[in-house]
């Protein structure tokens, strides 16, 4: 591929759980869909963005290592993509504080993780001294510097983080006008993103939300999970002729929804299209529809376990990667720390230079 039609993709996820089916369908499945085109790819574990909900300090390392592994179970190549950990980026951190200048809270107080744990707070009468950390407010003005800071033209997320990557396009939007043409400005995420609802029925399927279907899942657990989905609500008229997914879901209760946009994800068409058609004319057919999703989400899962027990997907491997990527990613970040620093008037770093 010629070299100068090459796009900068970038894209990270939290070291807060095991990889689920949201993270894989939102995230990762574009992932290695733009790796395998010969994009740029810089695809980073973001364990900054983790310190705003991790308690358990024991196991946070830890964690990281193991979504290192399950990234490379699931096809990511750290030889093809520049695969790092966000702490081995301090400079992010620099950026992140540069960014912090022209950033306005009113501006931040808008972002939904923000505002939603505002919102609860205010629910439970517990807003006593405002509890909420500098770092939740920040944290689209750190996404804005890890977006910016390898100069990204493209940002694979899930619809939940749409709007943190929006923030971002302002953030760099507003440096470009005070400071000068600066900053690369991402193109906004593709309207085709998806969001997977949670097992419990939930509009989000999350690792913080403990309502997961895991890509690293056995049988019995895929079983027994799927099982568990409340199927007793019942079924809404669909009022639509259309088969697609994105018509069909959102038409349906959300733990219908949730098995439904599964199996047409995993299944083959005439097995989804079957399952629609028994929807429509009412039947009573859950059982099997959830034994029938469970079977080709453990077929989903099985090479993708066989290669994270791999012997050679160890730690020694991951933090030889890790150290190889963080040596190749650095200098592209400095660069942009460095033009940024200059645009806005402080002038090179004398240590840097
Ligand atoms: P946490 O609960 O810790 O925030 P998470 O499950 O939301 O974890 P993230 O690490 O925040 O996962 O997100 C990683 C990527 O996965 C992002 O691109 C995000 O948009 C995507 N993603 C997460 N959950 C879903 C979902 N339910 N549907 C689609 N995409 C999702
Ligand atoms: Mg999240």
């Amino acid at each position: 591929m010629d070299n100068s039609k090459k796009e900068v993709i970038l894209s990270g996820i939290r070291p807060t759980g095991r990889l689920h089916y949201g993270n894989y369908f939102g995230a990762l499945r574009h992932f290695i869909n733009l790796q395998e085109q010969g994009q740029v790819c810089y695809y980073f574990i973001a364990d900054y963005h983790a310190l705003t909900t991790i308690s358990e300090r024991e196991d946070f390392y830890r964690q990281t290592l193991e979504m290192l592994r399950t990234y490379v179970a699931c096809g990511l190549d750290p030889n093809k993509s520049v695969i790092y950990r966000q702490s081995d980026l301090p400079c992010t951190a620099e950026l992140t504080l540069l960014l912090g200048m022209i950033t306005n809270i009113g501006f931040l107080e808008r972002g939904t993780t923000y505002k939603d744990k505002m919102n609860k707070l205010v629910e439970d009468n517990d807003l006593e001294g405002n509890p909420l950390s500098y770092g939740l407010l920040g944290y689209p003005v750190l996404m804005a510097a890890d977006i910016l800071i390898v100069r990204a033209d493209k940002v694979p997320v899930g619809d939940d983080q749409r709007q943190h990557v929006e923030m971002a396009i302002d953030i760099a939007q507003r440096f470009n006008y005070r400071f000068g043409e600066t900053l690369k400005v991402p193109a906004a995420v593709s309207r085709e993103a998806l969001r997977l609802p949670g097992l419990d029925g939930a509009a989000k399927m999350g690792k913080t939300e403990h309502n997961t279907l895991d890509l690293l899942d056995d049988p019995q657990s895929v079983l027994k999970k799927i099982k568990g989905v409340q199927t007793t609500t019942d079924p809404l008229p669909l009022d639509t002729d259309s088969n697609d997914p994105d018509v069909i879901i959102p038409r349906m209760p959300t733990s219908l929804g949730v098995l439904y946009r599964l199996l047409s994800l995993l299944a083959p068409e005439d097995v989804y299209l079957d399952f629609l058609s028994k929807y429509r004319r009412g039947e009573k057919f859950y059982g099997t529809l959830k034994t029938t999703l469970a079977k080709y989400v453990s077929e989903f899962n099985a090479p993708i376990i066989e290669r994270y027990n791999e012997p050679g997907n160890n730690d020694e491997f991951i933090i030889s990667f890790l150290r190889e990527n963080a040596k190749k990613v650095t200098p592209v970040a400095l660069e942009t720390v460095e033009t940024c620093r200059q645009a806005m008037g402080i002038g090179h770093s004398i240590y840097r230079a």
